[in-house]
């Protein structure tokens, strides 16, 4: 070096990225936005989509959400060493046998489904040797589709990973730091606690707004009822406008801890009824006041 000449920073040592090619089946909301974060983070060299639309693959690679796109799920399997399983539940269900036949050895496999106990089973049996771990990012939006898609999307947000015993705890920490590399926190939970938990904060929330919205359109006559609704219908059901293709996999796939969290909610609705029929004030008062608590109490959540 010249005495008197500035000294030139090192040049920056490119960083290994997590994974070298991932394949995203279901360039949707979710897998569309992780295609993108991923890439934006440089956390994966390559990003192929999986859609069977045309349409779905023609804007995932308009908005660059992956770098090219199949309609062959083998295609996409036999190169990849991560690939991500972002369809409705059943469809995930589904594929892991297949993906499973055609992953090369050492690949990974996770999903995003919002129901975990029967995925986790589903990625033991079709890989055994502990390469699919099971996750579930708590992010999301009523909208689908790769219009959507949101690089952002998992920025602050956890994800949740359901591993099982046979996961194998190198392919938990890579799934892990893929999350983490988008911005989101990692939460490992188990399963079946998993499938409970969201049933009730969840599950039985989307079933509620699609059930309220079900009974208003009962009682109308002539769009008279509907004209007169405001905020209260509008935030109570805001959920209702989520994919029904995507709920109806949900509510089935998670049937018994959905129906359990149902009959708490009949409990409450049948309390408040009595309480009103009766002309209980004082009972219905104390009832809503400790709903209005809870709800309180739950800081910023709600
Ligand atoms: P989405 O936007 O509708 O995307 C789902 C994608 O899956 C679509 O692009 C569709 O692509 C493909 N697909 C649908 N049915 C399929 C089938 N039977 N076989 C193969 N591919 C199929 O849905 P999303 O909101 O991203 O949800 C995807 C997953 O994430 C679901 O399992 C959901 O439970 C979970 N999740 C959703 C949210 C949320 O708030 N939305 C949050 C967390 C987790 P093509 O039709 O083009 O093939």
């Amino acid at each position: 070096m010249t005495a008197g000449t500035p000294a030139s920073a090192p040049a920056p040592v490119p960083r290994p990225s997590l994974f070298r090619r991932m394949a995203v089946v279901g360039v949707g909301l979710i897998g569309g936005s992780l295609g993108l974060a991923a890439k934006r983070a440089g956390l994966v060299e390559r990003v192929v989509g999986v859609s069977r639309s045309r349409g779905n693959r023609e804007t995932a690679l308009r908005r660059g959400l992956v770098d090219e796109t199949t309609d062959e799920l083998g295609e996409a399997v036999h190169e990849a060493d991560l690939v991500v399983l972002a369809t409705p539940v059943a469809a995930i269900v589904g594929l892991l046998p297949e993906v499973a036949r055609r992953l090369p050895p050492g690949a990974l496999v996770t999903d995003v489904g919002s129901v975990k106990a029967p995925i986790a089973a589903a990625g033991d049996a079709a890989l055994p040797d502990g390469r699919f771990v099971a996750g579930h990012p708590i992010a999301g939006k009523e909208r689908s589709g790769p219009e959507v898609a949101d690089p952002d999307l998992f920025v602050g947000a956890p994800c949740i990973l359901t591993p099982t015993a046979r996961s194998r705890p190198e392919a938990v920490e890579r799934i892990a730091a893929l999350w983490r590399g988008v911005g989101g926190g990692v939460l490992p939970l188990e399963a079946a606690w998993h499938d409970d938990l969201f049933a009730s904060v969840s599950h039985l929330p989307h079933l509620v707004a699609f059930a309220l919205m079900d009974a208003v359109l009962t009682m109308e006559q002539d769009g008279q009822r509907m004209r007169f609704a405001g905020g209260g219908l509008r935030d109570f059901t805001r959920v209702a406008g989520s994919d029904p293709a995507m709920w109806r996999d949900i509510f089935l796939m998670n049937r018994d801890m959905l129906l359990k969290s149902l009959a708490e909610y009949r409990g409450a609705l049948g309390r408040l009824e009595s309480a009103i029929r009766e002309g209980r004030g004082e009972s219905l008062a104390a009832l809503l006041a400790r709903a209005r608590t809870a709800r309180e109490e739950s800081g910023h959540r709600l």
